[in-house]
Order: structure tokens, then sequence, then C-alpha cells
């Protein structure tokens, strides 16, 4: 188990962790009607009291963005200021893991969006290494990932993870450690908590937004520190085939932020992995708030 942030968020007041409870008629937990949010945190490694917040304005806008499907409107501000709030009543000193949730906090049955009543939560939890691994074994996922006309891909929906939970168990009871889904079209689309680059002669692709991936914030922060390197970098349909001739392959997110790919089922990659390296140093740098340059992507909460 977990540990938790002692303090959590839920219908609009703060309170211990193990008071912030639900019913199990809750609406969202019978239809998957809600979308949530992910955000790293950690303490300053250089200023004392400080705890470093990485992207939160992108998150902030994404989860934001995410709840207009949900028939929510609630701002960007509003998420940050409460977001805010919860990390200075918690006081972490060590790195953790935000977790804002939207969803359906009504009790009736039937599925829908409209006449039910909706809510924003809040907790926070400390990410272990195990969270995500550095290094993965991946297969090819029988599970397509969701396409755009059947649900809003461009949110962060719970239901979604639907589609992720059955290819990653997939992969783990057959041996491997992380499952890559193609989407409909059979083509590329992402890990299932985690987008895709991969490096030949080079340059990064990475499946662009029609591919039916999640628009992931590690995803974009990568391409923007590579390219500000002077480094090429592709948005555009990746096939099947590809992945097996790259010369480096690697997953991103929030919580591993930069996981190297050893093999993809038969075919292993070269061990030497010289821009994985470099950008999974550039990037926490980054977060540490040690490269000035992007010092605006980190927010900074001072406590006593
Ligand atoms: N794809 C999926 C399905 C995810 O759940 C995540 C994690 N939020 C990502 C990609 C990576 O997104 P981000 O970099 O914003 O965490």
């Amino acid at each position: 188990t977990p540990s938790f942030l002692p303090q959590a968020y839920l219908q609009g007041s703060f309170l211990p962790f193990e008071q912030a409870q639900i019913s199990i008629a809750t609406h969202a937990l019978h239809y998957g009607t809600a979308v949530l949010g992910g955000i790293r945190s950690l303490p300053s490694p250089s200023i004392s009291n400080q705890i470093l917040l990485f992207r939160l304005d992108a998150h902030c806008q994404r989860l934001s963005n995410s709840a207009k499907f949900l028939g929510y409107s609630i701002t960007s501000d509003f998420l940050k200021s409460t977001l805010l709030e919860f990390v200075y009543l918690n006081q972490p000193n060590y790195p953790f893991y935000l977790r804002p949730l939207i969803y359906t906090s009504g009790l009736g049955i039937a599925p829908r969006l409209h006449e039910i009543e909706k809510d924003f939560l809040i907790y926070g939890l400390s990410v272990g290494s195990n969270l995500f691994a550095p290094e993965v074994r991946c297969r090819i996922s029988s599970w397509c990932r969701q396409e755009d006309r059947s649900q809003p891909l461009r949110g962060k929906l719970s239901a979604s993870y639907i589609a992720s939970a059955l290819a990653k168990t997939e992969a783990v009871n057959s041996g491997f450690d992380e499952a890559i889904m193609m989407n409909s079209q059979g083509k590329i689309s992402e890990a299932s908590g985690m987008n895709l680059f991969l490096v030949r002669n080079g340059e990064l692709i990475t499946p662009s937004f029609d591919q039916d991936i999640l628009e992931g914030i590690t995803r974009d922060s990568i391409i923007t520190i590579a390219s500000d390197l002077g480094i090429s970098v592709r948005e555009r349909p990746i096939d099947k085939s590809e992945l097996f001739i790259a010369d480096e392959a690697f997953l991103c997110g929030t919580a591993a932020q930069i996981s190297s790919i050893l093999s993809i089922e038969n075919y292993s990659f070269p061990e030497q992995r010289p821009m994985t390296e470099m950008l999974r140093d550039r990037l926490k740098a980054v977060m540490e708030d040690r490269e000035p340059e992007y010092s605006h992507w980190v927010t900074k909460v001072q406590l006593p």
C-alpha cells in the first residue's frame, strides 16, 4: 500500500485522508465518469522547506479541459489554487504524486452526464521508485488504444484506463513489464500510462496527436527541451516495424519521467542509449529547477 498524505480535499473542504470517504453508490465508480490528473512534486534539492511542482499550469489546464467532457466547468486557476493549498497544508518533505479527480459524485443509477452531481477531490501519495520502472521490457498489446470517435482522448478520462489496465496485466502475465498499444489503424499509439519516443539517426520520433495518444505533459516537455538543444523532433505516425529498427526507444510520463525500453518482444535495443540518458538527465535537472531557462515550468511553494 502506498503512503498517503495526511490531508485530502473532498466536496469543497480539506479533511484527514482517512475521513475522506464516499458512498459505494457513487455514480462514477459504476460508470467510469471521471477525469483525473497526476502531478509530480519534490522537495527542492537546494532550498530548504521549498516544494517544487513540475508544470502545474499545464496539468491544471489539461484537467480543466478534461472536466469539460463531463459537463463540469472548473477553471484552471481554481484547480491551481486548491492544489497549492493542498500542498501547503500537507507540507511533505519527500517526493510525492498529487491526484486530483473530478467525478460524478451523485448516487443515481444510469450512465449520463446531465442531472448528476459532480465533485472535485484531491489526495496525495508518496512515490517510491516502484511506481514505474526506469527500464522496461515491452510487448505489443493485443488490446487497441481507444479511438477519439468512441471517447474524447484529448481528456484524461478514467474510463480510458480499462484498456490500459487490460494491456498492462496482459503484458505482465506474459512475462513483460509494459505494454505498447496500437491504435485502431494499426499505428503505434502509447504505453499503458506513458507516451513513446524512438530515436533514429539522431532524430526523435513520437506519435502525433492524431494517433489517439494522451496529450502528455512530459512528452511536451521533452519535445521542447530537445528542440531547444537543436535536436530534430518528428511527430508522425509510427509503424510497428519501425519500433524494431530504432536505435533507442523510451517511454515518458509524470511518474517515471523517462523509462528506457530494453526490448520489444524479441527485439533488444543496443545497450548504449546516449539520447535517452542525456534527455533523462536534462529533464531531471529541469524538474529540480537547476535549469534557469525552464524555471517558469516549476512552481515553488515555500513552507514556513
Ligand atoms: N499516456 C497515458 C495513458 C497516461 O496515463 C499518462 C500519464 N498521465 C501519459 C501518457 C503521460 O502523460 P504525462 O506526461 O502528462 O504524465
